[in-house]
């Protein structure tokens, strides 16, 4: 990776709701309306604020489709924002999750960018109820990644942030990959070649 890149990728364990950043993303649901999980977590840190924007939110849009994202307060977090993202429910891998699960990380980084936000923090969109492997799902975190700061002033720092040690070392693996580098789908011993 490029150093100027590197720099301004970092990986932190612990709580997300406990972040000092710009925006954290919550892995919502379809409805914007609270669930468990991350979602849960940073509804109850961050207060009713949160969930009066999701609700107007849905009165205007009818919520969040999946790979979408939309921003609110950040309440009585850290965090100044909120930015809602609906990760795909995992199902295989048949049923387009890999394109969805990259649009998530795009749509809330689009948003960041346009707010001009300067760091942004990710939990492991789908990782948890949604059941995506989280391998994989961390090599696509960190491609997107990746290839939006390439591109874009803002924001200018993301952290992935792990809940436990397992995460925190596939973070750090997928950081360490080619930047072209995906996962081979679940089933396979050992990883793909690099593609182009
Ligand atoms: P999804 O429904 O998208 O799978 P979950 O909330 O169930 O979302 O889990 C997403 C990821 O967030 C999981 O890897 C889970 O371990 C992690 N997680 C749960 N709570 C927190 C938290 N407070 N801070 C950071 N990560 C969290």
């Amino acid at each position: 990776m490029d150093s100027s890149l590197a720099n301004r990728i970092e990986i932190t364990q612990g709580d997300i709701t406990k972040q000092k950043v710009d925006a954290i993303v919550n892995a919502a649901n379809s409805s914007l309306l609270g669930g468990g999980g991350v979602d849960g977590a940073i509804h109850r840190a961050g207060g009713s604020a949160i969930l009066d924007e999701c609700r107007a939110i849905r009165a205007r849009q009818g919520g969040c489709k999946t790979g979408e994202a939309v921003i609110t307060t950040g309440g009585r977090l850290p965090a100044t924002h909120v930015i809602h993202t609906v990760g795909p429910v995992w199902n295989g891998g048949q049923k387009g999750e890999s394109a969805l699960l990259a649009a998530c990380y795009r749509n809330s980084l689009r948003l960041a960018t346009g707010h001009q936000l300067a760091s942004v923090a990710f939990p492991g969109i789908s990782t948890g109820i949604y059941g995506y492997p989280k391998q994989e799902a961390a090599a696509i975190a960190v491609r997107e990644v990746r290839q939006w700061l390439a591109a874009h002033d803002f924001p200018r720092t993301v952290v992935f942030v792990a809940f436990d040690e397992e995460n925190r070392r596939l973070y750090e693996q997928a950081l360490t990959l080619p930047a072209l580098f995906i996962w081979p789908r679940v089933g396979l011993a050992r990883p793909a070649p690099c593609v182009g």
